[in-house]
């Protein structure tokens, strides 16, 4: 298998200024081709220690990419410090001159004389051309061992890390990589990874347990000399993944729950309202973050307190007198009187406990999900377990589209 390391370089970096986001992407678009990434390090802009990082780390690994410090100023050395090492001299390429010139005469500023600098480029290397900025990205390669230069503002980088690096790494490692992401909720990483267990060991296809936001993903990547070749092998362990995950997945390549309810709405022509209290919008929001979120999506009705959960959705003021506003029967009331509000045909409803303030009987965390759509009226009893308000309401918004996801299914 390909091997890589990340070098990130910015004392600001190692101040604790910034916080190091290339890095994580970059392992994660890595993971994504099936390179592995062995090392991650970070180097302030120090020549000697950047010298014997990019030194150890091309002795280890196929590739090493490095971000930052390709600015135009005297304390960014990335590409004297790599070209040094590597033993590439530098040369001023006017095709880049021209198009550094022309970046600032759009924006109507003179060029300052510093930036010339970074239309220096390492004689036999590769460019990558930067639509988002000035420096330009670099490839280098000497003796089967590649150094990859990006520059390190997050949207430069990652624009020509998809527009440039990625077409550059798969016309080296010939043949396909392909990559399906499974998306599972309600299960956790680890009971996941128990009953995909076997599955973990292979080596082409690769399966890796992920956990993100409260949910568990399992990645799977084949390599093989054509994609369908590669989309052959992979199917077989899709369909294995399925068999023993089963409903614990809302989708394979969707985005989130949100997306794949969205999808599901749209191919049957469904509507969906949503009651929030303790999410207070939260779905709403999520929900209407994919596009598209308007053909299917009626109203949310945050109704925080009592008197709009009896006022605007017809919530028994004996309910929530007798069970409390955090109740099954207030949660059913609360998707009954959206459902006739909005005429949806899938009505969701929360109220919870977000937390950090909660009681013996109803603690942080304690939630129940209305759902009210053509086969009845239901409620469900949820607890994260946890004395955190954001991710309450994260998770809580998460089980609340993946109801309204399942209740879609069955339509
Ligand atoms: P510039 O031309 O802007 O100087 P550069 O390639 O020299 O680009 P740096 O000067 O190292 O890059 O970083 C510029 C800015 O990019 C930093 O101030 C920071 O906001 C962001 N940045 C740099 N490295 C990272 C990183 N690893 N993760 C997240 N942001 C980063």
């Amino acid at each position: 298998m390909v091997s890589c390391e990340i070098i990130s370089v910015g004392t600001e970096l190692l101040l604790g200024d910034i916080l190091d986001t290339n890095a994580q992407y970059l392992s994660r678009e890595l993971a994504a081709l099936g390179i592995s990434v062995l090392h991650r390090s970070t180097v302030g802009d120090n020549p000697v220690r950047l010298a014997e990082e990019i030194t150890a780390a091309l002795s280890r690994s196929d590739y090493v990419i490095l971000t930052g410090g390709l600015g135009p100023t005297a304390d960014d050395i990335t590409k004297e410090v790599c070209c040094s090492v590597m033993g590439f001299s530098l040369e001023t390429d006017q095709n880049i001159l021209a198009d550094i010139s022309a970046f600032f005469k759009a924006k109507n500023i003179p060029m300052p004389q510093s930036n010339a600098k970074q239309a220096l480029v390492p004689v036999g290397g590769t460019v990558f051309h930067n639509d988002n900025g000035t420096a330009p990205g670099i490839a280098m390669e000497k003796d089967g061992k590649c150094a990859i230069l990006l520059p390190g503002p997050p949207r430069e980088m990652t624009a020509m890390f998809q527009s440039a690096v990625v077409p550059f790494l798969k016309k080296k490692n010939r043949g396909a990589i392909i990559s399906h992401t499974v998306r599972t909720y309600g299960i956790g990483e680890s009971a996941m990874a128990e009953k995909v267990s076997d599955l973990l060991e292979n080596d082409n296809p690769t399966v890796a347990p992920y956990a993100k936001d409260g949910e568990a993903l399992l990645r799977v990547t084949a390599f093989a000399e054509t994609e369908d070749d590669a989309e052959k092998m992979i199917l077989p362990v899709l369909e294995e993944i399925n068999k023993r995950l089963g409903d614990y997945i809302y989708g394979t390549d969707v985005d989130s729950i949100q997306q794949a309810l969205v999808n599901e709405l749209r191919a049957k022509h469904l509507h969906v309202a949503f009651a929030e209290s303790c999410t207070a919008g939260f779905i709403s929001k999520r929900l209407t973050e994919v596009p598209g979120a308007s053909e299917v999506f009626d109203c949310s009705i945050v109704s925080y307190s009592n008197e709009i959960k009896s006022k605007l959705l017809n919530v028994k003021e004996e309910t929530l007198a007798e069970y409390g506003a955090v109740s099954e029967q207030t949660a059913r009331e609360m998707a009954i009187g959206v459902r006739e509000v909005s005429g949806a045909d899938i009505a969701v409803s929360v109220t919870g406990i977000a937390g950090p303030d909660g009681t013996d009987t109803k603690p942080a965390g304690l939630a129940f999900i209305g759902i009210a759509d053509k086969d009845s009226v239901r409620a469900i009893e949820f607890k994260t377990g946890r004395n955190d308000r954001e991710y309450n309401r994260y998770v809580t918004a998460s089980k609340a589209l993946k109801t309204a996801l399942d209740s879609a299914k069955k339509y």
